[in-house]
C-alpha cells in the first residue's frame, strides 16, 4: 500500500483527498518508481481545484513532475536505486502523476537526475524550471544576445517566470521583470531583475506598434500582456511564448511580423522531445546557482497541496512549491 492524493468528481466538483492505494492499480509502465518529490505546477493547480480540464479520466492521481528511486524496470536503461526525473508527456494528464508514493511510467518518459542534483532541487526546478530553459534556447535561437538590448520576463513572480529570470541575468542579460506583485520587486532582483515594469503598464491597450524596448521576451502570460509585448518588441527580436496565466487570446495583428521581422516561438514542455529535454536539464544543472533556491522554493507536504493549488490558481504563489513526498 502507498499514500496518494487522489483526485475524484463528486456532482461536477474535484474533490482530492489522500487515500492509502495498492500497486496493482498503479496504470501500466516500465518502471516502478518510489517518489520522494513533486512539485506545484500552475497545470497541477487547476488540476487539483477543478478550474481547468486537465485530467482526463477520474480518479486520478496530479503531478505532472516527480522525481524518485527506481524500485524495478523491465527497460535495461533503467535499474533499480537509479534517481529519475518524470515531467510532461501526459503525466499528472492522462497518465496517473508524481503526488504519490509509487508510481508506474513508461522507460520512455524518463530523465536520469544529473549527477550532483538533488531531488529537491529537480523538482525546484520540475516543469516549471524546463520550460524556462526551453524558452531560454528558442531565444538563443532566434539570435538574440546580450550587447542586443533588455529582454522582459512576464509573470516574472511565478515557476517559470522566476528561473528564466535567473538563466537570463547569469547569460549577462539586462533582465525586465513584468509583475503584478510589485511588492516581489527585492526577490526579483535578488533573481536578477535589473527593473521592474508593473503588470498594468503591460495589460494597457496597446497600438499595432508600440516604442521598441525588447531584443526578446519571455511571455507566461498570453493575452493583452503578450500583444503588447509583441508590440514593444525590437526589430529581428524574438519572443517566446509558453502560458496562458493571464489569457489563452491573442488580439494581437501582423504588423509586428511584417514591418519589425520580430519572430513568435511557441515552447512546449510536454513532448519535448527526449534528446532536448536531457540537454536542457543538463543546462539548468550548469547555469542555476544552487543558492538561488533557497528564496525561489517553499516545500509542502501532499497534505498542503490542495490549500496551495487555490492559491497558485489565483497568482499568490511565489516562485516554486516543492511536494515532500517519501
Ligand atoms: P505560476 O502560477 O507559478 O506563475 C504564473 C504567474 O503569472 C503568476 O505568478 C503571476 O506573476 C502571473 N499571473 C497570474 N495571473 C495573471 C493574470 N491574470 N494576468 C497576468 N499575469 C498573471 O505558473 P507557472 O510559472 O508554473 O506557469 C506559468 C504559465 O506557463 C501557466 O500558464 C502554465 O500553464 C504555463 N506553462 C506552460 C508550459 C508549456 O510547456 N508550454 C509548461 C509550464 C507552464 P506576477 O504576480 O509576477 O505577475
Amino acid at each position: 500500500m502507498f499514500k496518494a492524493l487522489v483526485l475524484d468528481q463528486v456532482e461536477g466538483e474535484t474533490m482530492a483527498d489522500i487515500k492509502q492505494l495498492d500497486e496493482s492499480v498503479l496504470p501500466d509502465g516500465e518502471v516502478l518508481i518510489d517518489v520522494t518529490y513533486s512539485s506545484l505546477n500552475y497545470k497541477d493547480g487547476l488540476a487539483v481545484t477543478g478550474k481547468g480540464p486537465i485530467i482526463s479520466k477520474f480518479p486520478a492521481i496530479p503531478g505532472i513532475d516527480l522525481v524518485g528511486q527506481v524500485v524495478s524496470s523491465e527497460d535495461v536503461r533503467f535499474v533499480p536505486g537509479m534517481q529519475v526525473i518524470v515531467t510532461g508527456w501526459g503525466v499528472g494528464e492522462r497518465h496517473w502523476g508524481g503526488m504519490a508514493a509509487r508510481a508506474r511510467m513508461k522507460a520512455d518518459w524518463i530523465v536520469p537526475l544529473p549527477d550532483g542534483m538533488t531531488a529537491q532541487t529537480a523538482m525546484a526546478i520540475g516543469t516549471a524550471g524546463l520550460t524556462a530553459m526551453l524558452c531560454v534556447l528558442a531565444l538563443e535561437e532566434a539570435g538574440v544576445k546580450p550587447e542586443q538590448g533588455p529582454v522582459l520576463v512576464t509573470g516574472a513572480s511565478g515557476g517559470v517566470g522566476s528561473v528564466a529570470i535567473a538563466l537570463l541575468a547569469k547569460q549577462g542579460f539586462e533582465v525586465v521583470a513584468a509583475t503584478g506583485r510589485v511588492e516581489e520587486e527585492p526577490y526579483l532582483r535578488k533573481l536578477g531583475a535589473q527593473a521592474i515594469r508593473p503588470r498594468d503598464e503591460m495589460s494597457a491597450a496597446c497600438r499595432p506598434l508600440e516604442k521598441q524596448r525588447w531584443a526578446g521576451v519571455v511571455d507566461t502570460v498570453g493575452g493583452v500582456v503578450l500583444s503588447r509585448a509583441l508590440a514593444e518588441t525590437n526589430y529581428g527580436g524574438a519572443v517566446a511564448a509558453c502560458g496562458l496565466a493571464g489569457s489563452a487570446d491573442l488580439p494581437t495583428t501582423v504588423m509586428p511580423f511584417i514591418l519589425r521581422n520580430v519572430r513568435l516561438q511557441g515552447v512546449d514542455s510536454v513532448s519535448c522531445p527526449t534528446a532536448r529535454r536531457t540537454d536542457a536539464w543538463a543546462r539548468l544543472q550548469r547555469e542555476l546557482d544552487p543558492q538561488l533556491f533557497d528564496d525561489l522554493v517553499q516545500e509542502i507536504s501532499l497534505e498542503q497541496v490542495p490549500e496551495y493549488a487555490q492559491r497558485i490558481v489565483s497568482g499568490a504563489v511565489r516562485g516554486r512549491t516543492i511536494v515532500k513526498i517519501g
